[in-house]
């Protein structure tokens, strides 16, 4: 296929598109935009400010006027880039477990999405950009050339969160805790979990990174014939 200049990376939480999303941009020398922050970064805002994430207005409100911006790592603590809200390094703020119990709910609210896809759109036609998220490939850029759907089990998924450090040296979160969030999480974000019907969905259980990026790799320099008969992904 012709060089994507925009690759969709969408899946459940846990599923690798973070990992997968910023190696295959360094390969590509693209962008690597994680759109999960700004949700994230809005849920913290509201947390800050006081507001009840149940009320549909106050956040919708909130989302019309915060600015969300995702720039180059500005400090060598193991951050892929600097999340800052209004001006503010949240980088580490927004991973914290308040954060992950409340963005599915504010992530729901139709301004709040209405909101978010317009900034994600913006970036997204500049071009030379991997997005990951949930909805690129179906809402965000249903053009992207190339579209990837990452799916593992939800114990795979919970044992890789429950490895994560935010930032690298908090303690580590017990797995029965981590993996029941994560299917709390799952269920409210059904709304937008499906694979793009052009989508490449890609089983990544046992599978490391590299393996996944280098399959990608391959899959891109195929001729258009290859790629409407693609091989079974590896597993
Ligand atoms: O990917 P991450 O776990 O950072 O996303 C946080 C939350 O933001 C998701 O659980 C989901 O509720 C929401 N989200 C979304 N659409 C996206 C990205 C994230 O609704 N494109």
């Amino acid at each position: 296929m012709q060089q994507p200049l925009v690759i969709a990376i969408d899946g459940p939480a846990g599923a690798g598109k973070s990992t997968l999303g910023a190696l295959l941009a360094d390969r590509l020398g693209y962008l690597y935009f994680d759109t999960g922050v700004m949700y994230r970064a809005l849920t913290l805002a509201a947390l800050q400010a006081g507001i009840d994430l149940a009320s549909c207005d106050a956040v919708e409100s909130l989302a019309r006027q915060i600015v969300i911006e995702v720039v180059a790592p500005s400090a060598d603590d193991g951050r892929q880039y600097t999340v800052l809200a209004d001006g503010n390094d949240v980088t580490w703020a927004i991973r914290s477990p308040e954060v992950e119990r409340g963005v599915s709910t504010v992530a729901r609210y139709p301004g709040v999405r209405r909101e978010m896809i317009r900034q994600q759109q913006v970036i997204g036609q500049r071009g030379r950009v991997v997005m990951v998220g949930r909805d690129v490939g179906t809402v965000v850029m249903p053009d992207a050339p190339l579209k990837i759907y990452l799916e593992a089990t939800l114990d795979e998924r919970a044992r890789r969160r429950a490895d994560e450090r935010h930032p690298q040296d908090e303690p580590p979160r017990p797995l029965g805790e981590v993996r029941s969030a994560m299917a709390r999480r799952d269920a409210m974000d059904q709304h937008v979990l499906r694979p793009a019907d052009d989508a490449v969905v890609l089983k990544n259980d046992g599978l490391s990174p590299d393996a996944e990026v280098d399959w990608i790799i391959d899959y891109i320099g195929r001729s258009d014939a290859e790629v409407a008969h693609p091989p079974l992904p590896p597993r």
